[in-house]
């Protein structure tokens, strides 16, 4: 499932291969993938055609384009794909969604095999749509305040990683990123928010950022071509997780092996040297 360095990566190829363009015409070809839509398909295609996407923008994992005072919706869902190419080239049966440009120029197709993914037309929306107004910032957003999250997870009463899930107090942050970070950050995922200190929170915030700036580092690689690309199953981070599916695996710090424990339906991965649990775990 695609995380914020993922969708970061998109919006990055949307501002450079998309945005300053004309719409000409948007064809819906399964109406699942606007499901949001209050009035349908026709709305949708109606809402766009003929005007130009002014910005791409970015809160956690939804991505929208400013269209005037409007925006463009998009949640990529489990395996959606925004993929920017020559018009001419086949139309493969996962496409969704196709925008044509009144350049001619390359297309945008909304490409998801498993349509938990969707677009929708929010009118007014340019500055932040309404539908994700309740998501905190992300990281990466100049709205982001480091001292009023430290301030709400201290007062939460919940354990750590069930806070940095909390799309309401921080958004972008899945289960990869989280185990990542607390390792890093050298904190139990049970670690009652309570009791942490601020210097521990400066500490798990400084992991998170660094961790999403390596991952869009390795995301940029792949990002030379037209194709604008998340792969639902992207691996390309992989190689540099230090917890995250290396159950028994020795810590890359201690040597320890690695420990998972089940948490929410998933997993959490930790080190039980570098992570001691604390005494009162909130699970
Ligand atoms: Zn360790």
């Amino acid at each position: 499932m695609p995380e914020l360095p993922e969708v970061e990566t998109v919006r990055q190829g949307l501002q450079c291969h998309v945005v300053g363009r004309t719409i000409e015409a948007v064809s819906v070809l399964h109406p699942r993938a606007v499901r949001r839509q209050p009035a349908g398909p026709a709305e949708f295609s109606s809402a766009l055609a003929g005007r130009s996407l002014d910005s791409a923008r970015r809160r956690g994992k939804y991505l929208w384009m400013s269209v005037g005072e409007d925006a463009l919706l998009a949640h990529l869902g489990m395996s959606g794909q925004l993929l920017v190419g020559e018009p001419d080239r086949p139309i493969s049966p996962h496409v969704r969604i196709r925008f044509t440009f009144s350049d001619s120029g390359p297309d945008l197709r909304f490409t998801d095999q498993r349509t938990f993914g969707h677009m929708c037309v929010v009118r007014d929306g340019a500055e932040l749509p309404a539908p994700i107004a309740h998501i905190a910032p992300d990281p990466f957003e100049p709205a982001f305040d480091a001292d009023v999250l430290a301030r709400r997870l201290r007062g939460r009463r919940t354990g750590i990683k069930r806070a940095l899930l909390d799309q309401s107090l921080v958004s972008g942050i899945g289960n990869i990123y989280a185990d990542e970070a607390l390792w890093r950050a050298r904190l139990h995922w049970a670690r009652p928010t309570e009791t942490l200190n601020g210097p521990e929170v400066s500490r798990l915030l400084e992991a998170v950022r660094q961790i999403f700036v390596e991952a869009l580092a390795v995301g940029g690689t792949s990002f030379d071509s037209l194709y604008v690309n998340v792969n639902g199953e992207s691996g390309y981070f992989d190689r540099s997780l230090a917890v995250y599916g290396r159950e028994g695996q020795e810590c890359r710090a201690c040597g320890t092996p690695i420990r998972r424990d089940p948490f929410m339906n998933r997993s959490s991965y930790s080190c039980p040297r570098c992570q001691p649990r604390p005494r009162r775990a909130r699970l």
